[in-house]
């Protein structure tokens, strides 16, 4: 493995894999959310101007095969040259013989961008004489999109073993592992992770793991309700997998067991639907009435999180503590933000990683005042859950 830092790039083509799958406006097809052409800006502006070119591997949607234009990476190249400030060309396909000519022809400085790999089928099935092809468009391999880090595909993955010598991360991977490693592997203390989010049995694999790390883990979100209705209490209508009580009961008593924290609301907003302008009221944890359902956590438990919060050295979050897409039941996870902000601009390290506390921190408009967000839901998920990344084991080795 190569550091994308030290690597000479002067005269070499880059094949760099990165996650273009950005939304697109359905009736003009233009980019509605740039954010992830803006992730890859720095790896390709590095390889330019360290006298490489660049030849740009995505996917975009989830086409079933070339009959199907509006997946074309063609509509997003115009937008792409913008935000570069580099024309790029087209390659028409990502295969093709004008491809590989266009390839093998780029001069220093020169961009171009590929076809969807995923217009072939053998992407996903990661075929060897595909990824093997794709591979002929590079001297060297860099891959950038740990969105699909955890897809063992032909162009994130098997694309690799054809560059034993020159291949690397680029700045965006290397952000999210080095995000992700100071949270679970550096021992500054209190470390605190929030878990939220719909459903207990998603995140299960995380807590686990989180037991044997955190000094402070608080609970949120419709998960919950799991974790009170196994304490005994009464949850109303409240979102709860029947399921996962014995499983609840369990982490419960691990945490005791390793010492760790583990924060269960004390008191939740409720309503009489699932509705932002349903009646809504204010209860003690546990004496939710027939009919009623949880849909945040109350202000008690927003204030104690958040005294927790504030007073840590290493944050995780991942998952709302409500249903913070309606007004009226976002406020515990407003609190839960603004305390990470707080501790943030105190000199604590906070990783936003995965989930929906993504697209809350960017609703909150709180982006820039944590210190990392994670661009990879489930990508981020799997590596806080401790599994080896396909993409990332193809470039360690
Ligand atoms: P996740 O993708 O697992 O992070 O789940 C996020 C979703 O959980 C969001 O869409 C929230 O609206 C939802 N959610 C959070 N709290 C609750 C709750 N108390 N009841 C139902 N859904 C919830």
């Amino acid at each position: 493995m190569q550091d994308i830092h030290s690597y000479d790039f002067n005269g070499k083509r880059a094949l760099i894999r990165v996650d273009f799958n950005v939304p697109l406006d359905k009736e003009t097809l233009e980019v509605t959310d740039n954010t992830r052409i803006r992730a890859a800006v720095p790896t390709i502006k590095h390889i330019l101007d360290n006298g490489g070119s660049v030849v740009i591997m995505s996917h975009l949607g989830r086409p079933k095969d070339a009959s199907e234009p509006k997946f074309s990476l063609k509509n997003i190249v115009e937008h792409t040259s913008n935000v570069l400030g580099v024309e790029i060309k087209f390659g028409g396909d990502c295969i093709g013989n004008e491809a590989l000519e266009m390839s093998a022809n780029l001069k220093p400085g020169e961009v171009m961008m590929l076809e969807n790999v995923r217009y072939y089928k053998q992407e996903t099935t990661g075929t060897e004489s595909f990824a093997e092809t794709l591979a002929k468009h590079g001297d060297v391999y860099v891959n950038d999109a740990f969105g699909t880090a955890h897809r063992a595909h032909a162009s994130t993955t098997v694309v690799a073993k054809f560059f034993p010598n020159d291949k690397m991360f680029g700045f965006l991977i290397e952000g999210e592992i080095k995000s992700a490693d100071k949270v679970l592997n550096s021992n500054e203390k209190p470390l605190t992770a929030i878990v939220g989010g719909a459903k207990v049995s998603s995140k299960i694999t995380i807590i686990e793991r989180l037991l044997d790390k955190v000094d402070n883990l608080i609970v949120g979100g419709g998960m919950a309700y799991t974790f009170v209705k196994a304490n005994g209490g009464k949850v109303g209508n409240s979102l709860v997998e029947d399921d996962y009580l014995e499983m609840a009961t369990r982490i419960l008593n691990d945490a005791k067991a390793k010492g760790v924290n583990l924060y269960i609301p004390v008191d939740t907003v409720i309503a009489d639907a699932f509705n932002n302008d349903a009646n809504r009221k204010e209860v003690v944890i546990g004496e939710i009435p027939d009919g009623w359902m949880g849909l945040d956590v109350g202000s008690e438990t927003a204030k104690e999180c958040s005294d927790i919060i504030s007073n840590s050295r290493l944050i995780l979050w991942n998952g709302p503590m409500g249903v913070f897409e309606m007004e009226n039941f976002q406020d515990g996870t407003v609190a839960v933000a603004n305390s990470i902000v707080d501790a943030t601009s105190k000199g604590a390290f906070s990783l936003i990683g995965g989930g929906d506390s993504v697209a809350a921190i960017n609703k909150f408009n709180l982006a820039d005042k944590v210190s990392y967000v994670s661009t990879g839901g489930g990508a981020m998920l799997e590596y806080l859950e401790g599994k080896e990344l396909p993409g990332i084991k193809a470039i360690r080795g």
